[in-house]
């Protein structure tokens, strides 16, 4: 680990190495397989540009937001489509057809699988880059791009996690092209790193003996699953995290996340961007009706220019909202938008155990053990449970009982 930030704050933005003037910042794994910079002290000149460019260290502007609406894409195939209500892929709309560069991320099946930013250019590549991919995500793919619009004045709708948000309004205040800019936020309760992801692929890989040509974090009806894909894009796997999928246990419980995600600056009521997005809980508000509940977004207006985008697309249909009339109450359920995430009682257990083994699948394993073992119980089917002996019943309660 370098000496530009603390692990604790830094949220692997490869910021500092696309800014060093001597490209003698490099990213390598450290014990527990997260990716750090490291400099080469041979070549630094010690201009500290890394440092004072930092997203982490920078004194940001927070603001409260002004309204706060619960809120769907009028388009049903929008909607279905998305993660939550489907606002990002109405707003990726608007900045095509209003000439905004504009990004996103994907699953890339290369060198093992990652999730990387890429440029939105088209409709199709919109349905590439929607949907969550609750695993960290690499923004240096973009960074030339990013520069290229700073360049040519280009106006930009960025979208993605807040400290993504804060490393990209970094490039544009640097070269004095805030007004450029427009910021939309995820409210976010942490990423996984990618080497964790990769190894959960790989294994089911080999277990199903199938290549794997995509990776998706919610289904068509925005539960949570886990679900991999052929090269013929047909689904082979699929899970949720109260079944045993290890890897989503390990990102929903706050097992297996990057060690920033825990001391999180940006999981609070007051935001950074103009815009912040995430789920919406209908059970909330009366005026949703059940049959709507699933799917809603929460819409979170920061700024003015926030505000005009979202008007724009409430007085051009592209979206139907519900103002909610107390947004601090409107939102306190919403953990991600209140404090960072809280570690896992046992996540010594998984630092120790991969420490030694470097597996992901092991180490989890061995700190979920009975966790694992209660949502196993949990999910099997009424009639294999009557199957279950009384002994071997009592058993696993006595273990669940020593949580
Ligand atoms: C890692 C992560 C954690 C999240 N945690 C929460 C949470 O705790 N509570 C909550 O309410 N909402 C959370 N969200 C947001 C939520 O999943 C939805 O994205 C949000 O409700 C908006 O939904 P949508 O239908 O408008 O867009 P979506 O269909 O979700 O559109 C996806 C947008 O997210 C971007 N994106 C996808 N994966 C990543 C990634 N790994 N890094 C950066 N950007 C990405 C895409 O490029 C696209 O712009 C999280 C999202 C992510 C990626
Ligand atoms: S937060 Fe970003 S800029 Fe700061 S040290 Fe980490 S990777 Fe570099
Ligand atoms: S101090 Fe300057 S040269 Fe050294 S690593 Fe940082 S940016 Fe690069
Ligand atoms: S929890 Fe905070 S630090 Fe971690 S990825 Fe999300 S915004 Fe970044």
């Amino acid at each position: 680990m370098s000496d530009i930030c603390s692990k604790n704050d830094c949220t692997g933005c490869k910021l500092c190495s696309y800014i060093c003037p001597k490209k003698c910042i490099s990213f390598q794994k450290d014990e527990l397989g997260v990716l750090y910079p490291v400099i080469d002290k041979d070549k630094c000149i010690s201009c500290h540009l890394c440092e004072n460019n930092c997203p982490a260290k920078q004194d940001l502007e927070y603001k409260m937001p002004q309204n706060v609406y619960a809120g769907w894409s009028t388009d049903l195939e929008i909607r279905n489509s998305s993660t939550s209500g489907g606002i990002a892929q109405e707003l990726y709309k608007y900045a095509l057809e209003n000439n905004y560069s504009t990004y996103g991320v994907v699953y890339n099946n290369e060198g093992g699988g990652s999730c990387d930013y890429i440029k939105v250019e088209s409709i199709k590549q919109i349905k590439k880059v929607i949907g969550s991919k609750y695993c960290y995500a690499d923004l240096s793919t973009i960074f030339k791009c990013l520069e290229n619009d700073i360049l040519n004045d280009k106006k930009v709708l960025f979208i993605g996690l807040p400290c993504q948000v804060v490393a990209v309004k970094r490039m544009f205040i640097k070269a004095n092209k805030i007004d450029n800019l427009i910021l939309i936020d995820l409210a976010c309760h942490g990423v996984v790193p990618s080497e964790y992801l990769k190894q959960h692929v790989s294994n089911i890989s080999k277990k199903y003996n199938k290549d794997v040509s995509n990776v998706t974090f919610r289904d068509k009806n925005s539960s949570y699953y886990l679900s991999l894909y052929d090269n013929n894009f047909q689904k082979f796997y699929s899970k949720n995290p109260y079944q045993d999928d290890v890897y989503y246990r390990g990102f929903t419980n706050n097992l297996a996340l990057r060690e920033n995600c825990y001391h999180c600056h940006y999981a609070r009521n007051e935001r950074i961007s103009d815009i912040t997005l995430g789920d919406f809980n209908g059970s909330k508000d009366s005026r949703i009706s059940e049959s709507d509940r699933k799917q809603v977004s929460v819409i979170l207006e920061n700024t003015k220019k926030g505000a005009d985008l979202i008007n724009y697309l409430i007085f051009n249909k592209n979206i139907v909202v519900f103002k909610q009339n107390n947004i601090i109450e409107s939102i306190k359920y919403n953990k991600a938008l209140n404090s960072p995430a809280i570690k896992h009682k046992n996540r010594k257990i998984f630092e120790q155990n991969y420490i030694v083994t470097n597996n992901y699948k092991k180490s989890a394993t061995k700190a979920l053990k009975s966790e694992l073992i209660k949502y196993r119980i949990l999910f099997l089917p009424k009639k294999s449970l009557k199957l279950v002996p009384k002994s071997i019943k009592k058993k696993i309660k006595k273990i669940l009982n020593r949580r």
